[in-house]
C-alpha cells in the first residue's frame, strides 16, 4: 500500500477544480483497507472516501487521508432462478454495465453510461430511465467505519429511497476509533451483490426514450439495443465531462405531498409532475431552474454557469476552484426558492 502525500485529486472530480487530498490511497483489497484504517487511526487524522468524482463538489483541500476502491473482481453464477453477481467497489460501473448485457444477465441496461465506480452506485441509489439500482441489488459488503468490522447489508438494511441510502448518512457511534469527515459516511462499501435476471424484459416506460428511439428510427428490441439507445439519449442530452466540467444533475427533483403538488399544479399547469410512489409527487428540478430564467446562463468571468441545452447541470466551463460553482448553486436556489417556494436540495455532495 502506497500512501501518498499532497496528492491532486483532479483525476477524480468531474468538474475539474484543482484540488488534492493530504494523504491519498487507492485500496486494491482488504489488507489494504486495513492498513488504511490503522494509519488514520495512529495519525488521529479523519478519512474521506471517494470515487470517481463524478457526484462531488471538492472545495477545498481534504485534509487527512482519501482513499478510493480499486479492487475488480467480478463473480457471476446462477442459482437456477437468478444470475447472482458480486462485484468489487472499484469497477468502472458502465463497464460493468457492458459485461452485464453482453452476458446476458438483465436489469441493468438502463443505468447504462452512468459515470462512476460500482462502489459509489448504491450511496445514492443511482437511477436514470425508470430504473433504479435498488431494483436488482441484493446486498452491499462494507466496512463499518465505527466498529471497524465488514458487515454484509441486505437491500432492506440498505434504506434505499429516491437518491438516497443509509450509505449517504453520517451516524456516528460514540467511541469510533477513525475519524470521519463532517460528511463522510459510516460505511465503506468493498463489495455489490446483485440478483439479475436471465430473461430480458425491456422497461420501456420512460416516455423520453421511446420517442428518442422513434425519432432516430433506433430499434429497443433487445438488451444491446436498449443500452445503445439509453448511451445515445444521455449523449445528446448531457455533457461529456472530459470536454465540460459537470456532475450531471446538480438537484434532487423536489417531492411534493398530493396537497403540495395540487396547489403547485393550480399555479403552474405546465410544470411536470409525476407520482414519486408513497403518495408524493415529483416536480422536475430542470424545469424551475429554466423557468426562473437560468438555462445556458454564465457567470459575469465566464468560468462557470448553466448548461444550455438542460437546465439541471451546472458546468465548469474554465474555474480552477469551486468558490463560483458554490456560490451560482446558491443563487439558483434562493432564486427557485423565490418564486415557486420551493426548496431544492443539492445531489452532489461538498467535501471536505
Ligand atoms: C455526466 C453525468 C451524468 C450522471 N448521471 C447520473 C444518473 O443518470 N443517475 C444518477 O443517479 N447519477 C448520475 N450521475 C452522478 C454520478 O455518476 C453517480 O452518483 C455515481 O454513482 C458516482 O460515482 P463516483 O464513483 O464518481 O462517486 P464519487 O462522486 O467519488 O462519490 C459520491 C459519493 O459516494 C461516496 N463513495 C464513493 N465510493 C464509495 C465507497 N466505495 N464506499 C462508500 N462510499 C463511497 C463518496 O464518499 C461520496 O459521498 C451523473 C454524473 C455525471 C458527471
Amino acid at each position: 500500500m502506497n500512501i501518498l502525500r499532497d496528492q491532486s485529486l483532479q483525476p477524480y472530480n468531474t468538474f475539474g477544480f484543482i484540488q488534492s487530498a493530504e494523504y491519498f490511497v487507492e485500496l486494491k483489497n482488504s489488507d489494504d483497507t486495513l492498513a488504511a484504517l490503522e494509519f488514520c487511526r495512529k495519525k488521529n487524522c479523519q478519512l474521506t472516501v471517494i470515487g470517481d468524482g463524478s457526484n462531488l463538489v471538492v472545495a477545498d483541500n481534504i485534509p487527512g487521508l482519501t482513499v478510493r476502491m480499486t479492487n475488480k473482481c467480478v463473480d457471476h453464477h446462477s442459482d437456477g432462478n437468478r444470475q447472482i453477481v458480486t462485484v468489487d467497489a472499484g469497477l468502472n460501473w458502465d463497464t460493468f454495465v457492458g459485461m452485464m448485457v453482453n452476458a446476458g444477465a438483465y436489469g441493468l441496461e438502463n443505468l447504462s453510461l452512468i459515470p462512476g465506480t460500482v462502489g459509489a452506485a448504491p450511496v445514492q441509489n443511482i437511477g436514470a430511465y425508470g430504473v433504479e439500482i435498488a431494483n436488482t441489488i441484493l446486498s452491499v459488503t462494507c466496512v463499518d467505519l465505527d466498529t471497524q468490522e465488514i458487515c454484509e447489508m441486505t437491500v432492506d438494511d440498505c434504506g434505499f429511497s429516491y437518491r438516497n441510502s443509509i450509505f449517504k448518512q453520517s451516524s456516528s457511534i460514540r467511541g469510533s476509533a477513525i475519524r470521519r469527515g463532517i460528511h463522510t459516511p459510516r460505511y465503506l462499501i468493498t463489495a455489490v451483490t446483485f440478483g439479475l435476471s436471465d430473461i430480458f424484459s425491456p422497461e420501456l416506460s420512460y416516455e423520453a426514450l421511446l420517442r428518442f428511439a422513434d425519432q432516430n428510427a433506433l430499434p429497443a428490441g433487445n438488451a444491446a439495443e436498449i443500452r445503445a439507445l439509453v448511451i445515445a439519449v444521455r449523449q445528446s442530452k448531457l455533457p461529456d465531462p472530459a470536454a465540460l466540467g459537470n456532475a450531471g444533475s446538480f438537484f434532487k427533483n423536489p417531492e411534493l405531498t398530493g396537497e403540495q403538488a395540487r396547489k403547485f399544479r393550480a399555479s403552474w399547469p405546465d410544470a411536470p409532475c409525476y407520482p414519486g410512489g408513497n403518495g408524493q409527487y415529483k416536480i422536475a428540478a430542470g424545469w424551475l431552474i429554466d423557468q426562473a430564467g437560468w438555462r445556458g446562463f454564465k457567470e459575469i468571468s465566464g468560468d462557470v454557469g448553466v448548461y444550455d441545452k438542460q437546465a439541471l447541470v451546472l458546468v465548469n466551463h474554465n474555474s480552477e476552484h469551486a468558490e463560483k460553482l458554490i456560490k451560482l448553486a446558491a443563487d439558483i436556489k434562493s432564486s427557485v426558492q423565490e418564486q415557486f417556494d420551493i426548496t431544492l436540495e443539492q445531489e452532489p455532495r461538498t467535501i471536505p
